[in-house]
């Protein structure tokens, strides 16, 4: 595989890293990284061992000591050539993703691209840390705000998106001035030493120090490690909502800050009064798209009930012609998943909605013939549900798309928000009022809403992330950069009196 060698990832890999240098000889355990397309081995990585882990640490607290001091313009500069790097590695590192996690080529490298834009946005970024300026209230005081680094910050990412998670954080937090500690996903380790490998050439080119871009690697363990740290003020999580109440909890314990991106419950509601064909299109693409393995990923179809047998017979006659394969071909639309746990999951969300009275109207199929059979194939599931049912209400990390029927606009929006998830919304209407009253206060409760535009894709220039236990945090573009830098407000007096605020007299 000349794409594995180009990205230094062949055989055994050390899974910790400062920068250039990769520890690791002291690590016993290891974790094999399989690909999901026909289950065989790729490589292997290095899981981090507590003493190396306090390594990285020290190394990343003297690295912060240099790097919060280098002008964030010239910090912007280091990440512009991470994303150059990136354009050059483009193909490579998309091949890999596809290949470690299983998404089609396209989305591998739509991945990689993802994260050379959030670099160009962070140079641009790194001009705009900008602070306010507010009059006093005293003669001859200056009042103003300023944003500093926040120190260490611990980045703990998912399978899904095995490098875009990653740099949405690292990009934007580096040119605030934090140095980095990344934990990938156990189940997709070779991303992030590939990843590693692409910004240790800019390291080294720029004869920067060790500790600004850390990496480690291992399970629940090395991330409990990170959120439990002192020495790291900010942990940003992406993964299942469990985790994040583990994260969260043990965060808050110590004081820290969080951002948290947990999982969805994506839904669309498709208007009587809207183009049918683009609805019907954007719902596959959500729906099958990452074999439905994307926290955006349209879960909750909310039909009106004139178009819902013509909206569902059309998504059937789509749904048969989507090539399922592997994913590295050209034609295939969909790959498979990422394990059998994966897989089991899906079969055991569609016992339970059949059990519930739902319909199952098209696929959920275990694909296990020819040579799908050593790989994780399914066949994406098209099921009519109740929104209330336990199983409809949870998050199945699985291309399931339940079909739900509303008859006004006030029902739909009810049934849309009624879950305990806020990630990703959408609806599908030519029709302004509908249109306005979803993207109102009355409207959709999640963090990202789109007007005839699916629940997943979403570009890197808006904050994203979601409500509820979504979690709350934002990441990547607008304003994300705050989470990243610590407030500090300046009053400085250039006179030769010392007048209190608010008109206090106290005459020592
Ligand atoms: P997961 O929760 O199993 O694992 C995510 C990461 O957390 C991994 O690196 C894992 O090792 C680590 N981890 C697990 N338990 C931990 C603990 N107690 N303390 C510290 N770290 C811990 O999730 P997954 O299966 O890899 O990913 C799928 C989930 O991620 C889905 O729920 C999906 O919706 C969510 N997700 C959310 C977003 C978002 O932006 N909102 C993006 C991608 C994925």
């Amino acid at each position: 595989m000349d794409f594995l060698r180009k990205l230094g990832i062949e055989g055994t890999n050390s899974g910790t890293s400062t920068g250039q240098e990769f520890l690791g000889s002291g690590a016993k355990e290891k974790i094999a990284s399989y690909t999901p397309i026909d289950n065989t081995q790729i490589a292997d990585v290095t899981v981090t061992t507590r003493e190396e882990y306090e390594q990285v640490i020290g190394t990343a607290q003297e690295a912060f000591k240099e790097w919060r001091m280098i002008p964030a313009p010239k910090r912007g500069d280091i990440v512009r050539q991470i994303g150059d790097k990136l354009r050059e590695h483009k193909e490579y590192l998309g091949r890999l993703v596809t290949y470690e996690m299983g998404k089609i080529y396209q989305e591998g490298l739509g991945e990689v691209q993802e994260m050379i834009d959030i670099c160009d946005f962070a140079v641009g970024q790194s001009r705009m840390l900008y602070g306010k300026t507010m009059p006093s209230e005293r003669p001859r005081h200056r009042m103003y705000e300023q944003w500093h680094p926040l120190g260490l910050t611990g980045i703990i990412s998912a399978f899904n998106f095995p490098v875009a998670v990653y740099s949405w954080n690292a990009m934007i937090a580096a040119v605030a001035g934090n140095v980095m500690i990344w934990k990938g996903s156990e189940k997709t380790p070779l991303c992030g030493i590939a990843v590693q490998n692409i910004i240790a050439k800019v390291l080294k080119q720029n004869n920067l120090p060790e500790g600004i871009f850390n990496l480690v690697t291992g399970g629940r363990e090395v991330g409990e490690w990170m959120s439990s740290d002192e020495r790291i003020p900010l942990i940003s999580a992406t993964g299942s909502i469990r985790m994040g109440r583990e994260v969260a909890r043990t965060v808050a314990g110590r004081l820290g800050k969080t951002i948290l991106e947990l999982g969805g419950n994506n839904a669309i509601i498709v208007s009587r009064d809207t183009d049918l064909e683009m609805a019907a299109r954007a719902i596959a693409f959500g729906a099958v798209g990452t074999c439905g393995q994307r926290c955006t990923s349209t879960r909750r179809l909310i039909i009106h009930e004139e178009i819902f047998d013509t909206l569902k017979e059309r998504l059937v006659e789509i749904y048969r012609d989507i090539p399922i394969g592997n994913p590295l071909d050209n034609d295939t639309l969909v790959g498979p998943m990422i394990d059998q746990q994966a897989v089991d999951n899906m079969q055991q969300a569609l016992d339970e909605v059949q059990k519930e009275g739902g319909e199952l109207v098209y696929g959920g199929q275990v694909l296990d013939k020819n040579q799908l059979a050593e790989g994780h194939y399914v066949r994406p599931a098209i099921v009519t549900a109740q929104n209330d049912w336990d199983i409809v209400q949870e998050e199945t990390f699985a291309p399931i798309l339940y079909l739900i029927q509303y008859t006004d606009l006030d029902e739909a929006i009810t049934l849309h928000n009624d879950v305990r998830q806020g990630l990703s919304s959408s609806m599908f209407t030519l029709n302004l009022r509908e249109a306005e009253t979803f993207l109102s206060a009355r409207g959709s409760d999640c963090g990202i809403a789109n007007i005839n535009v699916g629940t997943s894709g979403a570009e890197i220039g808006g904050a994203f992330g979601g409500e509820k236990e979504t979690g709350g945090g934002r990441e990547s573009g607008s304003d994300a950069w705050k989470a990243y830098m610590r407030r500090q407000t300046n009053t400085i007096n250039w006179s030769d009196e010392l007048p209190l605020a608010q008109g206090i007299e106290f005459n020592v």
